[in-house]
């Protein structure tokens, strides 16, 4: 059995059971084909059956790039199959300070062409908490002004060595360099921090509160409060960080990359129009540099 009907066969007795009123969550119906030829094949298929809305899976998604993902959804859109009971889509792999507002400009735009304000586009990223437990390291705040520079989430190694663990003065994780009294790092280094951790969990704690073991011959000295505040604050700083980055450009006073005011712009005059195929595709190469995507030769 293929994939394709395999998945199927799933949805299915889905549908059953919403259908007999027992189904308490919403469930999306995932699409997916790395490649074009096969991300047709599996809408024709997955399109004949309607949970409460659309899940953008490798290529149909953040692995196509915005070209594909606006053309599946205006696809989606005229054959009519969003809003309504299908008013959700959600794409997998995604949290990318440059791709925010263009997908803001998607949901707009779809929201508006179909006359729904509930229509919503959702994404999630399981980078956040992967960088901070498994390889302990933590993200910086953006600064997002008018130069896409800085426009993307850096990680930084947490500091555990033993010197730091049982350094004498605690240190505030809220700033990267000692000002009064240098601590070791930072009179050999300049800072004992790559950047500072400024999420509301970070501000209230030190260096030291994190490294609990602090044994000279300990291999992972952070505790599982060091794992649950790093996970806290990359989620954190994250999320603040799509949020800003969507004010940069949605603002009244926009302060972001000309590039991504004018992707946005022309995202929603894509989604305005009935015939859309001429301008998505004379826009693709724009909207790609835009938010910095570049094809894996798997969707290509
Ligand atoms: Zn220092």
């Amino acid at each position: 059995m293929t994939l394709l009907a395999l998945s199927m066969e799933h949805v299915q007795y889905l549908l059953d059971r919403k259908s007999a009123g027992r189904l308490k969550r919403k469930y999306l119906n995932v699409l997916q084909g790395d490649k074009e030829a096969d991300e047709e094949v599996w809408y024709q298929q997955a399109r004949q059956y309607r949970l409460d809305g659309w899940s953008f899976a490798g290529g149909v998604g953040t692995d196509g790039g915005p070209y594909r993902i606006i053309r599946r959804l205006l696809t989606l859109r005229d054959d009519g199959l969003l809003g309504s009971g299908l008013n959700w889509v959600h794409l997998l792999k995604q949290t990318q300070l440059r791709w925010a507002p263009v997908l803001t400009a998607m949901q707009r735009g779809i929201q508006r062409s179909i006359g729904a304000e509930d229509f919503k586009i959702t994404y999630d990223s399981s980078t956040p908490y992967q960088e901070a437990g498994k390889r302990e390291r933590f993200v910086e705040a953006p600064a997002l002004g008018p130069s896409l520079v800085g426009w993307h989430f850096k990680y930084h190694k947490f500091p555990t060595t033993f010197g730091v663990a049982t350094a004498a003065v605690p240190l505030s994780l809220a700033t990267a360099t000692c000002t009064a009294q240098k601590c070791t790092m930072c009179q050999s280094q300049g800072s004992h921090l790559d950047a500072p951790l400024l999420s509301p969990i970070a501000q209230l704690l030190t260096i030291q509160d994190l490294l609990e073991r602090k044994g000279n011959l300990i291999t992972r000295r952070g505790s599982v409060l060091a794992d649950e505040v790093l996970i806290n604050h990359n989620v954190f700083t994250v999320v603040e960080g799509i949020i800003r980055a969507n004010e940069a450009v949605f603002s009244a006073t926009p302060n972001a990359p000309q590039e991504l005011i004018d992707a946005a712009g022309m995202v929603a005059d894509i989604c305005n129009r009935q015939s859309w195929h001429t301008t998505l595709t004379y826009h693709r190469t724009f909207l790609e540099k835009a938010v910095a995507y570049r094809p894996s030769k798997n969707v290509l």
